[in-house]
């Protein structure tokens, strides 16, 4: 049987005191009256007593005699309810003085005289209930919400304002069913290696305390998202054979101050208790960002209290008690330098985005699942996701499948891969996008100067394929995939790169002398790189060797790190940049623009070229012809012969460019 509601019961209560104030004198009480009426007895000598209330009610009180002759009087209806005891008849007075004269005059006529009372009744019950029910009200809603949040945190996910400092670890417990190990987790070969170490500290702690070793307290795992950090600190715990804690960094962001370090206490409670384990906080930099920065601004004082929470509670356990505390950020630059100090997250593992071979064995991982038609090539899909992480692997594994679905397919071919891929970097085909044919015909030449302009420069990334079917925003893509193997970014790659992007508006500008907006995503990437080069990269002689960029991300971003007078000269050198890279292109493109016309209508009739066609029109690359003179077969490791760091992710974006029209 369900319980009545507690509602139901407030509100009969709450009905019944309604109406015992309204009814509760029920049938004996007085009649309400005027002066004509109660003068009138008065003179008759009728009257026994009158209450005056407040100086403002006059209570009538009538003789007996007077009470029994009204409540026989058939006559006058209104009357004749009169009570019997108590007050007959109430009236307001209009003031106490016009009473007393019209009470004098009715007396002088009168045979006896009337007693008058006044009286201040303050507390009458009325009142009284009035100002309870302000009250009554508070605690009614005060109730309610108890009741409410109490409900919540009985509810298992634990809401409710008692349990706001508790934190909400996710526990993968070592007998859960769903065990990653590293098998599922592929390349990141030295990742594992390091990982590994944290493993045998958990599972071994004996073996390295007995050497007088500390086991190091936490390990954060660096890298672009995507790229299985999480999975990887998953596996740890699958492969240690430990309970896992997982929260993010923004689990311990609360509304109410103090709430982020109550978290921080709490979390390494229960870790204290499961231990050995694993506790793992994803996007640390939610909490972890450096301290005292824009404190003016932000005011995130809270957040600063959580840090330092954290920070005492990483020195605070024992060293060999057990926990490992692995994090996860894709912005290690901005973390706060105490976090990183010895003795706290004193490793830092690099979990970059995957090359070639590991790309190829993600693909092996997330196949496995599928039911695939034949033997796929996943070095050759490998070859054609450069610049893909974990994630849009897995994902692009999902979505041939889907797309196999889409096609009643009973395996998932080789083409659905392909056209997972085009999907994924270009967005939804939209074969049917009503287009005039002279808007196509200027895509395909758009796109046929890009890869003309591309095909010519020895140092621009080889173009793998140029199509003209419209997908996401852009009309038309070229696309042309980095050399894995070249992490030695030179100017002068850039400067062609720079050439290949304005060689389609150049394109359209030399066969219709008319200039198109759809080249704008060409020339803001044109421009950004321009800009890279000269504040990032000190490429430009004029500038110099110098580097406006700040890895760690807490310059103010209202002041400029350089004076007017760089600026001016940082714009004129990007101009002259594009000024030479745009001269560049278009004297190949008025060399070749015989070529590009052919080229477009080639991609008019056939929508999508690969490099064959393009050799065909053009002969062979000159990125070819460079490696053939450099004695090396195309796609050959070349020796990297200086250990120079990749450029920062700024401006050179590894993925398949689609240089479109849009
Ligand atoms: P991150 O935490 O680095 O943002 P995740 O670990 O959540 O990324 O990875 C997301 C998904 O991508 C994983 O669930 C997995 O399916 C896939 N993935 C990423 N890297 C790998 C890898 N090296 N091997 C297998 N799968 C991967």
């Amino acid at each position: 049987m369900p319980r009545p509601s507690w509602m139901w019961i407030y509100g009969l209560v709450g009905a019944f005191i309604l109406g015992w104030w309204f009814f509760a004198d029920g049938n004996d009480a007085p009649v309400p009256s005027s002066w004509t009426t109660v003068g009138r007895m008065v003179e008759q000598g009728e009257v026994k007593k009158i209450v005056v209330v407040n100086r403002e009610l006059a209570q009538v009180y009538l003789t007996d005699e007077a009470v029994r002759k009204y409540r026989d009087d058939k006559s006058d209806k209104q009357l004749r309810h009169m009570p019997e005891t108590g007050m007959q008849l109430t009236y307001t007075i209009g003031s106490v003085d016009s009473f007393r004269e019209d009470l004098k005059a009715a007396e002088a006529r009168a045979e006896r005289p009337v007693e008058v009372e006044y009286e201040n009744r303050k507390n009458d019950w009325g009142s009284a209930l009035v100002s309870l029910l302000p009250w009554v009200l508070i605690i009614g809603v005060w109730f309610f919400i108890m009741r409410s949040m109490a409900r919540n945190a009985g509810g298992g996910a634990g809401g409710g304002i008692m349990n706001v400092g508790k934190a909400r670890a996710q526990v993968f417990d070592k007998d859960s069913s769903k065990r990653i190990t590293f098998k599922d987790v592929a390349g990141h070969e030295e990742a594992k290696v390091e990982i590994m170490e944290i493993v045998d500290f958990l599972k071994k702690a004996d073996k390295y305390r007995e050497l007088g070793a500390k086991i190091p307290r936490g390990a954060l795992l660096v890298g672009p998202p995507g790229t299985g950090k999480t999975l990887l600190a998953k596996a740890v715990a699958g492969e240690a054979n430990v309970p896992f804690l997982s929260l993010s960094g923004s689990d311990f962001v609360e509304m109410f101050v103090g709430v982020g370090a109550s978290r921080v206490r709490d979390l390494f409670e229960q870790a204290k208790q499961k231990a050995p384990c694993i506790v793992f906080i994803d996007e640390i930099d939610a909490i972890g960002r450096a301290r005292g920065k824009n404190a003016g601004f932000s005011g995130n004082d809270e957040r600063e209290n959580t840090l330092n929470q954290l920070l005492t509670e990483m020195d605070g356990f024992q060293t060999n008690s057990g926990v490992i505390v692995l994090a996860a950020t894709n912005r290690a630059d901005i973390l706060d330098k105490a976090l990183m100090r010895a003795g706290r997250f004193d490793r830092q593992i690099e979990v970059g985005l995957p090359d070639a071979k590991e790309r190829a064995a993600i693909f092996e991982v997330h196949m496995r699942p599928l039911k695939l038609d034949g033997e796929i090539d996943r070095s050759f899909l490998a070859k054609q996701t450069p610049g893909f992480s974990g994630a849009d692997i897995a994902n692009v594994c999902n979505e041939a499948a889907l797309i196999a679905a889409r096609h009643d397919r009973k395996a998932v071919t080789r083409a659905d891969f392909m056209a997972a891929i085009d999907r994924i970097v270009g967005g939804l085909e939209k074969p049917n996008m009503p287009m005039t044919a002279a808007d196509r015909r200027a895509t395909a030449i758009h796109e046929a100067g890009h890869a003309t302009v591309m095909w010519s420069l020895a140092e621009c990334d080889p173009v793998l394929k140029v199509t003209v079917v419209p997908r996401g925003r852009s009309l038309g893509a070229t696309w042309s995939v980095p050399d894995e193997d070249r992490i030695h970014v030179t100017d002068a790659g850039l400067r062609e790169e720079l050439a290949g992007l304005l060689g389609g508006r150049i394109a359209e500008e030399v066969n219709y002398g008319t200039l198109g907006a759809g080249a704008l995503s060409d020339l803001e990437r044109a421009t950004k790189t321009a800009y890279a080069m000269v504040v990032y990269y000190g490429m430009s002689k004029k500038i110099g060797p110098i580097s406006f960029y700040d890895s760690t991300g807490t310059r103010d971003t209202f002041t400029k790190p350089f004076s007017e007078q760089t600026a001016h000269e940082i714009d004129s050198e990007v101009r002259r940049m594009l000024d030479e890279a745009y001269a560049c292109a278009r004297r190949i493109v008025e060399q070749k623009n015989r070529q590009i016309n052919e080229m477009a209508d080639l991609l008019l009739e056939k929508e999508t070229i690969y490099a064959e066609d393009i050799e065909r029109i053009l002969g062979p690359s000159a990125h070819a012809e460079k490696e053939e003179k450099a004695g090396r077969p195309d796609g050959a490791a070349p020796a990297a012969s200086d250990a120079a760091a990749p450029a920062p992710a700024a401006a050179a974006e590894p993925e398949p460019e689609p240089a479109g029209l849009e």
